[in-house]
């Protein structure tokens, strides 16, 4: 499985999963179906499946139109089937999913919304992260509770380390600044941000980062209970 990064929008990242194998594809969250397609075409493979972290319309907004191009197959949360446009397949939390070559367990981590999933392929060691957890940062609480991201990141967290993290947004930079801020004798985050500095300056996305570094420079990640990230992330609100 190859992994490729499409950016869509201003700072959106859809994902495409190829089986070379047999040379069709995956995507996760195509924000927009322009650039999805204009790679499809380049390489010549078929887009059998339509992977949806959550129902924000930049992580959703190509489903109707590769849908129909296509002839994929839109896959998501079971509680969110009325907000995902063309779903077809319902998925529960713990469940693998598992076709073709493809093989994810979806993990239900509520907190940015209350139907917002992550894709693990753990044979690859790959997780699509949406808007949960991004390097650096988590996402905005806009339908769940403090408690529920919390847990949810805390799920993340406990994957093997050399994981590799795919999010929804390229916002790596502008969340290194709030996290130097709040714990500057980070040594692992400072060398982070120079790494992610040079990859920027080269046009190259901060994607994917790892469970690894997330875990050591992370500061949502290193909040140490729910009070604690709560107040991280009302900072962050206002920052
Ligand atoms: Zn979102
Ligand atoms: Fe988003």
């Amino acid at each position: 499985m190859r992994v490729e990064i499409i950016p869509c929008l201003q700072d959106n990242y859809s994902y495409l999963i190829i089986d070379e194998s047999n040379k069709i594809a995956s995507v996760v969250d195509p924000s927009e179906a322009k650039p999805i397609i204009n790679f499809i075409e380049k390489e010549n493979i078929d887009l059998k499946y339509i992977l949806n972290t959550h129902h924000h319309f930049d992580h959703i907004g190509g489903n109707k139109d590769l849908k129909k191009k296509y002839n994929s197959v839109v896959i998501g949360y079971k509680d969110d089937a009325s907000r995902i446009p063309g779903i077809d397949i319902l998925l529960k939390n713990n469940q693998i999913w598992k076709a073709d070559n493809f093989e994810a367990k979806i993990m239900h981590i509520p907190g940015h919304t209350t139907g917002h999933i992550s894709f693990h392929f753990f044979k690859e060691k790959l997780i699509f992260t949406g808007d949960t957890l991004f390097s650096l940062g988590c996402g905005k609480i806009f339908e769940g509770t403090y408690q529920d991201m919390f847990d949810s990141l805390n799920q993340i967290k406990k994957l093997p380390q050399d994981t590799k993290i795919y999010c929804g947004h390229e916002y790596t930079l502008q969340n290194s600044k709030f996290c130097i801020k709040h714990d500057p004798e980070n040594l692992n985050l400072k060398n982070k941000i120079v790494e992610i500095k040079k990859k920027l300056e080269n046009n190259i996305p901060t994607i994917p980062s790892t469970i690894k570094d997330e875990n050591e420079c992370n500061i949502f990640l290193r909040a140490k209970d729910v009070e604690s990230f709560t107040k991280l992330r009302d900072l962050k609100d206002n920052f």
